[in-house]
């Protein structure tokens, strides 16, 4: 679990900045004339980048919302941010995307190439999204279509990343922490006061209205918790130079605004490399924002009147340096180790779709046939044609599930807008402690709504590409991730 008590100090610990690529590192490492096995075991490694993503030709799709929107132009750039990790033994690598939604397909491309450019095992790998809702699509859906360019660029720019970052490795240590920001997280579905019933896109009713307006005088209370934590993982040379630093935060994005844009995980980003003097690290210094179980987590109190208006990036700024803030008093706290282990599994869980029965067909065929275009006009039609979508799917998915340790710390990834509950219970529940989970990872497999939330209703739970696992799906997730952490623990 821990490094062996008697180390030998290897020389590159000492002196400055060793930025040796990792081949010649190793070379180096090697040339010692000492037993090199044990030297290549004893330095903890680590390497970052960020790979620009921003598409080259615009305007492009952006999806995230039923219609479709062109965008042509880029208010800040959007990154694939690498972070690869190695303990002498496992060498591992963590990409999170600037992007609304990516498929395995596009995840599983990436890592065959980043794993042909640098000997990384694909099953040593954790990419996910941000799910910034100002990026190009890439993945078909509601009404978007991606730019077959686009996903090709994106495939080959995550791998450039990760051999960068494998190119930027050089002896580092490694700590973690847990800080708090409550101010900036709130449950977005509301239930409805008791004889109050809201029909959903299939004429049923349902108890939760999501985004249901500020003071609303129909909803009672929020329908589940929030999770104020910010998980932190520093990394930095022995000389103490910040490397990188990962932040998960369950807040599903603060913007969605007309320019491409990497919403509050950018300026984070850009605000923790300020708020640590990174910002003329060289190797430059990578911030990392990724998305933690904010399936039902919007930055909007329904329970207060409306805020006043700001510019469209004001509150963005705001969320990201506060979070910034957060994170800044918890890293102070954080010891940072020479050395520690780790160790990557993941498992593929075949889960249920909630396929549409023929009389659900039916009526979504009768709701299309009437529609006057142009596009699909009313949510209404909008759920008809993804009924129709979810009627060709398999009855059955595959969905990869993945830990890692690091020391003590442990992290879960899911394909899933994870509801904050979850991630809650799989904090409180699991083997390794600190633990969190990392959303939307290794594909896009929709809303991850609890059993009781799906008896609830609300946007999250009906039916469409954006939520099909069956109604046990979080549960069945939760108790493999709970195991993968328990296969883990040193
Ligand atoms: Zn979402």
């Amino acid at each position: 679990m821990t490094a062996p008590d008697l180390r030998p100090v290897h020389p590159l610990r000492r002196g400055h900045a060793v930025l040796a690529p990792a081949c010649l590192l190793m070379g180096m490492l090697f040339a010692t004339g000492s037993a090199p096995q044990v030297l290549a075991k004893d330095v903890f490694l680590a390497g970052a980048f960020a790979a620009d993503i921003t598409p080259k030709h615009l305007p492009v799709s952006v999806n995230g919302g039923f219609q479709d929107r062109m965008v042509g132009s880029v208010h800040d750039r959007l990154h694939a941010r690498c972070l690869v990790l190695d303990d002498g033994k496992t060498r591992l690598a963590l990409v999170i995307c600037d992007s609304c939604l990516i498929t395995r397909e596009i995840f599983d491309a990436a890592k065959r190439l980043a794993s042909k450019a640098t000997g990384i095992p694909e099953d040593k790998m954790l990419m996910a999204a941000t799910h910034t809702h100002s990026a190009p699509t890439a993945m078909t859906m509601a009404e978007s279509q991606p730019d077959p360019a686009y996903l090709k660029y994106l495939e080959a720019q995550i791998a450039e990343g990760i051999r960068r970052a494998v190119d930027n490795l050089a002896p580092a240590r490694i700590g973690w922490g847990v800080g708090r920001e409550p101010a900036h997280v709130f449950n977005r579905r509301w239930k409805l006061k008791p004889g109050v019933e809201v029909l959903d896109p299939f004429g049923i009713p349902g108890h939760v209205s999501t985004n249901p307006g500020f003071l609303n005088p129909d909803i009672s209370e929020p329908a589940g918790p929030v999770d104020p934590e910010i998980a932190i993982l520093s990394v930095q040379s022995p000389e103490g130079r910040p490397i990188a630093l990962l932040a998960n935060y369950s807040l599903h994005y603060v913007g969605e605004v007309p320019p491409l844009s990497a919403d509050y995980f950018g300026q984070f980003a850009t605000r923790i490399e300020q708020r640590l003097g990174a910002a003329a690290a060289d190797p430059p210094f990578v911030g990392i924002m990724s998305n933690g179980t904010s399936g039902d987590i919007n930055n909007r109190n329904y329970g207060a009147p409306a805020p006043v208006r700001k510019e469209p990036f004001e509150q963005i700024w705001h969320v990201a340096d506060r979070i910034a803030s957060a994170v800044l008093v918890a890293h102070k706290r954080i010891v940072h180790r020479d050395w520690v282990s780790l160790a990557m599994v993941e498992k593929e869980i075949e889960l249920g779709v909630r396929m549409p029965d023929s009389q659900e067909v039916t009526r979504a065929k009768e709701i299309l046939a009437k529609a006057k275009g142009p596009g699909l006009r009313s949510q209404a039609e909008s759920y008809a044609r993804e009924t129709l979508v979810l009627s060709e799917f398999p009855p059955r998915v595959n969905v990869k599930l993945q830990a890692i340790r690091i020391g003590d710390l442990g992290i879960a990834s899911a394909p899933c807008e994870v509801f904050a509950e979850t991630g809650l219970a799989l904090k409180e529940r699991s083997a390794l402690r600190p633990a969190f989970t990392i959303g939307l990872a290794n594909g896009y497999n929709g809303y991850l709504p609890t059993p009781e939330q799906h008896q609830l209703g609300g946007y999250e739970t009906w039916r469409a590409r954006w939520s099909y696992l069956e109604v046990e799906a979080s549960t069945k997730i939760l108790a493999t991730l709970l195991e993968l952490m328990n296969q883990l623990r040193p």
